[in-house]
């Protein structure tokens, strides 16, 4: 499922690759993408306009096609973008198709079709409405300590819940609290300082790492968890077998020894 490297990946594709072009029409061949917007209302308000540039907010990419008018994309469970150059054909998953007047179309792929597509007018009050919480690269340490002191729960719960942070998925957050040696059932009222701070440093660390391998699982460092997790996987630093564990309605993987679960 796209997170917040992946989703900033797909801006950086899209601002490389589908900006300033005056957009000529827009083919959508499954409506079951679009929310709130007809197929027809999609293609007539964009004709004509151009992607002027981009905005990522946790899981969810804005591209602005004026002041008051911006597509918003999130990538469900299977989503991505693919630009493709005049005679190239489109993926049969591709969902709609943006069409530019230089012959270039910019497909939004979507599998298994939990991705949306939706014009809004305004960023920050979608982000207000949806209560989609701070984004997970712009939170300093300091707001970090105040949402974990704030929300009651394990902490893999509060990494994944977009309402008290954005971006974080279940791949990444076990990642996150295995780097940083916290057990992912722990109690955030029961982290230390210390753990906290862990906790923020390896956020960043796991995000910004993944996001400059453009999440490339193939080249992921081999002391990360991603690379072992799963059934007979072995811990990368004390090589004991992975375990797993429903927490948050997620299946959890982590190493039982380096992430030991406060008394
Ligand atoms: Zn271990």
């Amino acid at each position: 499922m796209p997170e917040l490297p992946e989703v900033e990946t797909f801006k950086r594709y899209l601002d490389a690759t589908s900006l300033h072009q005056p957009i000529k029409g827009v083919d959508v061949r499954s409506a079951y993408v679009l929310k709130g917007v007809s197929a027809r209302e999609l293609a007539r308000r964009l004709k004509g306009r151009r992607f002027e540039n981009s905005h990522r907010h946790g899981k969810h990419l804005f591209v602005r096609a004026n002041s008051r008018l911006w597509l918003r994309l999130h990538f469900g469970m299977t989503g991505s973008l693919e630009y493709l150059n005049h005679g190239e054909v489109a993926p049969k998953t591709a969902r709609v198709i943006f069409r530019f007047a230089t012959n270039r179309r910019l497909a939004f792929d979507d599998q298994r079709k939990f991705g949306e597509i939706e014009l809004i007018e305004d960023v920050n009050e979608f982000l207000q409405t949806r209560e989609i919480g701070p984004d997970a690269l712009k939170v300093g340490l300091s707001q970090f300590k105040a949402i974990a002191g704030k929300h009651r729960g394990a902490m893999k719960a509060i990494l994944l819940n977009q309402r008290s942070i954005a971006g974080i998925g279940n791949l990444y957050a076990d990642e996150i609290l295995f780097r940083a040696r916290v057990h992912p059932a722990t109690q955030a009222a029961t982290l230390s300082n210390m753990d906290l701070r862990r906790l923020f440093c390896a956020t960043r660390c796991v995000l910004g790492k993944a996001i400059a391998l453009k999440t490339d699982f193939n080249r992921l460092p081999k002391s990360w968890l991603l690379t072992h997790r799963g059934k007979r996987g072995r811990c990368p630093r004390c090589c004991r077998v992975l375990k797993s564990q429903m927490i948050g309605g997620r299946t959890s993987w982590f190493c039982a020894h380096c992430q030991k679960r406060a008394p």
